[in-house]
């Protein structure tokens, strides 16, 4: 227990103290990313996006959450998530991934919120989001990505999704307004938790409307250039999904974003126009991290869960 506590506090204490300059950061801060191209980018890229404004601090998302109710409603919103699948507990994979999130966080118009990356346990391929600062990504996705800049442009995306309150405007939508305030304020705890797992359940199933997945994309695609990686990065992984057998794994991607040839061909007709920098992609780095969250069995085998003659587990209850 104690040991398992030390390092977890080492983990937080790093990715909190200047650590995070370690590893993929530092790679990126060296790579003299021309802030300048991008920044022009996003004229051609996103002509009629807010974003723009957004950064230069002269529009705020249309939402009415305070902070910290909306903090609160991702706390609940991540519950119901880690509900489905426990947090895969990798010290090192953990501050990986938080490492390239919060790098791209930091790139955003809000760097302070307090920022959390975790890892799902599933061979599941999805990535979530929810309102506050928290962006999860399976283990089954992890494996099918080729490099950083397909990470990169996965978090981004998610990143994208809590900046502009997509869930946190999904959620008042779906009627989240008096069980939220109600919980900030402590009144009936458990009825508003579980009224609030319901809706959050609701719309993690459903999905967010088709225009908020492209507004993420094409603010991902930035949101990823803007931090120093190759813009391509999340159209490879279009490119994957559309390439992949809707198998299990896949299912509940597929069927709460649009078509994945549809997000490429909205993504393509801009980026012909648009002249990103060439960014990092850094594959070597990446394949450590696919390392540390390998399944013994491949994981193309994986989500399935065909009953399989393995050798009894030492592990088995007797
Ligand atoms: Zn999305």
């Amino acid at each position: 227990m104690k040991t398992k506590l030390l390092i977890s506090l080492a983990v937080a204490s790093a990715v909190m103290s200047g650590c995070v300059t370690d590893g993929a950061t530092d790679a990126l801060k060296n790579t003299n990313v021309n802030r300048d191209q991008v920044n022009k980018a996003v004229d051609t890229f996103m002509p009629d996006s807010g974003y723009k404004q957004a950064l230069k601090g002269a529009v705020e998302a249309t939402h009415t959450w305070t902070p910290e109710e909306e903090r609160q409603l991702g706390t609940n919103m991540s519950a119901v998530l880690l509900g489905a699948s426990p947090l895969y507990k990798n010290p090192q994979a953990e501050r990986y991934v938080n490492e390239v999130g919060l790098w791209i966080a930091l790139q955003t118009t809000q760097p302070d919120l307090p920022w959390r990356f975790g890892i799902l346990d599933t061979p599941n391929v999805n990535a979530f989001a929810a309102p506050g600062g928290y962006v999860f990504i399976t283990r089954g996705l992890l494996l099918r990505l080729h490099n950083e800049s397909e990470l990169a442009g996965v978090l981004a995306h998610e990143i994208t999704h809590v900046i502009n309150h997509h869930h946190a405007n999904a959620m008042k939508k779906r009627g989240a307004t008096d069980v939220v305030a109600g919980l900030v304020q402590q009144k009936s705890g458990s009825a508003n938790t579980a009224a609030l797992g319901n809706l959050a359940k609701g719309l993690y199933s459903s999905g967010l409307d088709k225009s908020d997945e492209y507004d993420a994309d094409r603010n991902g695609v930035y949101l990823a250039a803007r931090a120093g990686y190759s813009a391509y990065g999340l159209p490879s992984v279009l490119q994957m999904y559309a390439s992949t057998p809707q198998d299990a794994g896949l299912q509940l991607l597929f069927a709460t974003h649009p078509d994945p040839n549809a997000r490429l061909d909205a993504l393509n007709t801009a980026m012909d126009k648009t002249n990103f920098p060439k960014g990092v992609e850094d594959a070597a780095r990446f394949k450590q991290l696919q390392k540390l969250v390998q399944y013994e069995a491949p994981a193309s085998e994986a989500p399935a869960a065909a009953p399989k003659k393995t050798k009894k587990s030492k592990k088995s209850p007797a």
